[in-house]
């Protein structure tokens, strides 16, 4: 039997104040996805009254079961 070194794993250390930045970043991609394809349609619409971003997510809001038309 031979004894080879398993390959180990090290965690990432970050600090709590980077950690913090990818938090915040997280959040807010998160929020700016849930607004994009749940919310953003007609006079909530960001971009006026253009349909370029609810026909964009318009799969993904019907998958996910976001109400629509
Ligand atoms: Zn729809």
């Amino acid at each position: 039997m031979s004894s080879t070194a398993l390959p180990t794993s090290t965690p990432v250390v970050i600090s709590i104040s980077r950690s913090y930045i990818w938090l915040v970043s997280a959040m807010i991609l998160a929020l700016g996805a849930y607004y994009f394809i749940g919310v953003d349609e007609g006079a909530t619409s960001v971009f006026g009254n253009s349909m370029v971003v609810h026909e964009f997510v318009h799969d993904a809001r019907h998958f996910l079961g976001f109400p629509c038309h």
